[in-house]
C-alpha cells in the first residue's frame, strides 16, 4: 500500500477549497507554504553515558489571525511533512473556531516510551532551548499533542523562562493547573468533539441517545470524548489502542475501570471489567471479544471516531465502514480518496478542523487567563467552549446546506473566508 503524504493531502484540501471560492492569489500563495520551518538537532546524554542525537521540528504555517499556535508531538513518525500538514490544519482550525491564533505544529522524532523520565526531561529542555528564539506568548505558543502532556509543557515553560530571563506562563498552553494551566484543558478536545457532534446531529434531526460508538485511540482525546458521549446517552461499544481493542456490543459501562486496567496492563485489549476485576475471565459474561487495531474502524456502529493518528481511513477500508457518521477527533484521519468514497456512500464526516478544535479553543482561554492573571472557573471555561463550538458547528452546517457540499468543504470555506477578511 502506497503511504499517503499528509502535507500533500493538506495541500489538496486547500486547492479544492480555493477552487470553490474566489480566493485572493496572494492569500492562496501564503497558505500554500508555511511561513517558516525549523529543523533542530537535539543531542543529549543518555542515562548510560552514551550521546544520542534526536531530530526536532517546528513549523510556523501562518499568523494572519495571531501568534502561531499548535501542539508538539513525540512520535517516531514525526517528520517535516507531517508537521507542515498539522500546522496548516491549525491555521484552518483557529479560523473556524474563531480565535486570534495562527497555525503551528512540531515535535520530535522519538518513541518516548523507550526513554527514562530523566532522558525525556533532558530531551525536552534541549528542544525548548533550541525553540526559545522563535516561540513566545506573542510569537508562537506550543501545546500538548500525541505523547506529550502537562509535565512536558511545564519543562518547556521553565526552560524558556530561564533562557529568556522572563516570567512567561503564556509561552505554552496545556500546563499543569497549579502552574498556570486552565481548568478543563485536558478534557477540552473531547468535550469540544461531543458538542460539535451534538450540534450537527441537531441539524440532522437525530438524537444521540442510544447511538452506538466505536473509538480508535484511547489516549487523551479518545478517553475524554468517550465519557462526554456516554453522558449524552451514546453507547460506547468498542475501544482500541495501537496494540488492539475490545468490542462489547451491549456497551462498555465503566470507562474509569477500563482506564485503570489500561494503565496497569499497558493495553486495552483484555480489559473486560466487572466491578474491580478487569480481565479476560469476564469476556464471555459481557458478550465481548478482543479485536485487532484495524477492526475497530469497520464495526456495525452508528458513529465511528478515529482519535489516533493520520491516514486511518484510506481507500482500502473506506468502503467497509458501516457507521453513518464519522467524528474525526484525530488530525487528518481520512485520506482524500477515502473521503470521496465516504461522500458517495452518504457517510457524514464531521471534519477534524471542526471536531477537534475544542482543544485549541481552551488553549486560547488558558493564554487569556495567563495574560490577565485571572484564573477562570471550570464552569466559565466549559460555557465559553460550548459557545465557541456551537457557533463554529452551526456556521459550518449552514454553509454546507447553502452550498450543498460536505461539512469538510464547508469548514474550509468558513476558514478561508475568515482569513480573507482578516488579511485585507
Ligand atoms: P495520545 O498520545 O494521548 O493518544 C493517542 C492514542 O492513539 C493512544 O491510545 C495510542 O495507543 C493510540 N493509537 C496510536 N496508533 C493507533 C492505531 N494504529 N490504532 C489504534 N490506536 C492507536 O494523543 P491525543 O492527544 O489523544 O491525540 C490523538 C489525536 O488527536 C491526534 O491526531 C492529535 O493530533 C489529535 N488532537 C489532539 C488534541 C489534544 O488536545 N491532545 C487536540 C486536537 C487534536
Amino acid at each position: 500500500m502506497k503511504s499517503v503524504n499528509p502535507w500533500e493531502e493538506a495541500r489538496m484540501r486547500l486547492e479544492s477549497a480555493a477552487k470553490q471560492m474566489d480566493l485572493n492569489a496572494l492569500l492562496h500563495a501564503r497558505l500554500a507554504e508555511p511561513d517558516r520551518v525549523i529543523e533542530m538537532s537535539l543531542p543529549i546524554t543518555m542515562d548510560d553515558g552514551r550521546v544520542k542525537t534526536f531530530h526536532g521540528f517546528r513549523v510556523q504555517h501562518n499568523n494572519i489571525l495571531g501568534p502561531y499556535k499548535g501542539g508538539l508531538r513525540y512520535h517516531p513518525r514525526v517528520d517535516m511533512d507531517e508537521a507542515k500538514a498539522l500546522a496548516f490544519w491549525m491555521t484552518m482550525k483557529c479560523a473556524i473556531v474563531d480565535i486570534p491564533f495562527g497555525g503551528g505544529k512540531g515535535g520530535i522524532s522519538v518513541n518516548p516510551k523507550e526513554l527514562s523520565e530523566a532522558e525525556l526531561e533532558r530531551l525536552t529542555r534541549e528542544f525548548a532551548r533550541k525553540l526559545a528564539p522563535v516561540i513566545g506568548p506573542d510569537k508562537d505558543v506550543p501545546a500538548p499533542d500525541v505523547n506529550t502532556n502537562a509535565k512536558i509543557m511545564d519543562w518547556i515553560r521553565d526552560e524558556y523562562e530561564t533562557v529568556t530571563h522572563t516570567t512567561a506562563p503564556a509561552v505554552v498552553t496545556g500546563k499543569p493547573v497549579e502552574r498556570g494551566g486552565s481548568l478543563g484543558r485536558t478534557e477540552a478536545t473531547g468535550a469540544g468533539g461531543a458538542i460539535a457532534l451534538q450540534s450537527i446531529l441537531k441539524t440532522l434531526g437525530r438524537d444521540p441517545k442510544g447511538m452506538t460508538v466505536a473509538i480508535q485511540g484511547f489516549g487523551n482525546v479518545g478517553s475524554h470524548l468517550a465519557r462526554f458521549l456516554q453522558k449524552m446517552g451514546c453507547v460506547i461499544v468498542a475501544l482500541s489502542d495501537s496494540k488492539g481493542g475490545l468490542y462489547i456490543p451491549r456497551g462498555i459501562a465503566d470507562l474509569d475501570a477500563i482506564e485503570r486496567c489500561k494503565e496497569q496492563s499497558g493495553r486495552i485489549a483484555g480489559c473486560y471489567c466487572v466491578g474491580s476485576v478487569c480481565d479476560l475471565s469476564n469476556m464471555e459474561s459481557l458478550g465481548g471479544k478482543d479485536i485487532q487495531p484495524e477492526d475497530v474502524l469497520t464495526l456495525p456502529v452508528d458513529i465511528l471516531v478515529p482519535a489516533a493518528l493520520e491516514n486511518a481511513i484510506t481507500k482500502e477500508n473506506a468502503s467497509k465502514i458501516q457507521a453513518s457518521i464519522v467524528l474525526e477527533m484525530a488530525n487528518g484521519p481520512t485520506t482524500s480518496e477515502a473521503d470521496e468514497i465516504l461522500a458517495e456512500k452518504g457517510t457524514i464526516v464531521i471534519p477534524d478542523v471542526l471536531a477537534n478544535s475544542g482543544g485549541v479553543a481552551v488553549s486560547y482561554f488558558e493564554w487569556v487567563q495567563n495574560r490577565r492573571d485571572e484564573p477562570w472557573t471550570e464552569e466559565t471555561v466549559f460555557k465559553a467552549l460550548e459557545e465557541k463550538m456551537q457557533l463554529a458547528a452551526s456556521k459550518v452546517a449552514e454553509v454546507a446546506q447553502a452550498r450543498k457540499c460536505t461539512l469538510r468543504e464547508a469548514a474550509y470555506l468558513v476558514a478561508l473566508e475568515k482569513l480573507s477578511i482578516s488579511s485585507r
